[in-house]
């Protein structure tokens, strides 16, 4: 009988999560966990990552299955390294990142991470190995401290604001009138751009994951303030196999592979300064992006949500 109510309570979760205004990621994800869809394998054991390889081997997928979005995509992360995804708007970065996180299920070929098929081990041990530090997150309307502590289960308050000083948030956070108590989200303060993604990377500092989803952001963000976070990001990229879809192509020039993606193929990859001599669409984004840099001295650029 109670399979019989197994529908109702996920749409009553749906409904309150949505209510809430907790369409974060992470949160979403634990809902389309409780799905058919993606379901674990019997018996699945759970995801060991000792070193951090992600492997991509001609993976094939689309939305629907009659329109494939990407065509037979494959790279190599070595253990501790970044890889760049760049490409036009539409040419499925995002979706990448979301195969990862098996967010869905591929049609064709494999990813791996250190050599386990991610669709044959436990989705749980397979999300709490990743951590998404996404374009545009949504916090919960709860306290500041929970939506950082949110990161790792049983956080302590002193482990809280050791990630907040390591996301330069801290200081921010104290200034606040009730400090880590403050409420945030819809319903709360309201906290720039700027200042919720740092919220989000001492979230994925917390919870201190081996593999580091980027979905770099540029939108609502001023230039000293990206300036700032990307520091940040580089310094918690290090020594983690690291996944970073970027906009900005002055961030990924210390990348040790940047692969170019065109309406679901990659068209080019090497590293910045081997792309720039290919003289390809590459060299054709930096050319263009070096220019808008003398225009406007960053003006932010809008881009579409992970
Ligand atoms: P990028 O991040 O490179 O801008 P995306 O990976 O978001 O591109 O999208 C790649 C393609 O997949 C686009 O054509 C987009 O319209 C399509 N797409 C993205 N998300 C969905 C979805 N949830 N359902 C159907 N199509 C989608
Ligand atoms: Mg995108």
């Amino acid at each position: 009988l109670s399979q019989l109510f197994r529908p109702l309570d996920l749409l009553g979760m749906v409904y309150r999560t949505i209510r809430q205004g907790l369409i974060d990621m992470e949160a979403m994800y634990k809902l389309i966990d409780t799905q058919a869809e993606i379901a674990d394998a019997p018996g699945a054991p759970m995801l060991h990552v000792e070193a951090g390889e992600v492997r991509f081997d001609h993976v094939r997928f689309g939305y629907d299955p009659e329109r494939e979005i990407l065509h037979g995509v494959s790279f190599t992360v070595p253990a501790g390294h970044t890889l760049a995804i760049v490409g036009p708007s539409g040419a499925g970065k995002s979706t990448i990142a979301r195969l990862l996180f098996r967010f869905y299920d591929i049609q064709g070929g494999r990813i791996r991470i250190d050599g386990q098929d991610i669709a044959q081990v436990t989705q749980h041990s397979l999300r709490a190995s990743i951590g998404i530090v996404p374009q545009d997150m949504v916090l919960f309307n709860d306290t500041v401290g929970y939506n950082i502590g949110y990161g790792r289960e049983g956080a302590t308050q002193e482990e809280i604001e050791a990630a907040a000083k390591a996301a330069s948030i801290h200081d921010f956070i104290m200034s606040l009138p009730q400090g880590y108590e403050t409420r945030v989200g819809e319903r709360g303060l309201k906290l720039s751009g700027g200042e919720k993604q740092r919220v989000a990377i001492a979230r994925t500092l917390l919870k201190d994951p081996p593999v580091l989803v980027l979905d770099e952001a540029t939108s609502a963000l001023d230039s000293r303030t990206e300036t700032e976070i990307q520091e940040v990001l580089r310094s918690i990229s290090r020594r983690r196999t690291t996944l970073i879809v970027a906009h900005r192509l002055s961030t990924v020039v210390d990348a040790e592979e940047i692969i170019v993606l065109d309406q679901g193929r990659i068209v080019e990859r090497g590293r910045h300064a081997d792309l720039v001599r290919a003289d390809g669409l590459y060299a054709a984004m930096w050319a263009r992006q070096a220019s808008e840099r003398e225009d406007m001295d960053m003006e932010p650029v809008i881009e579409d949500s992970f």
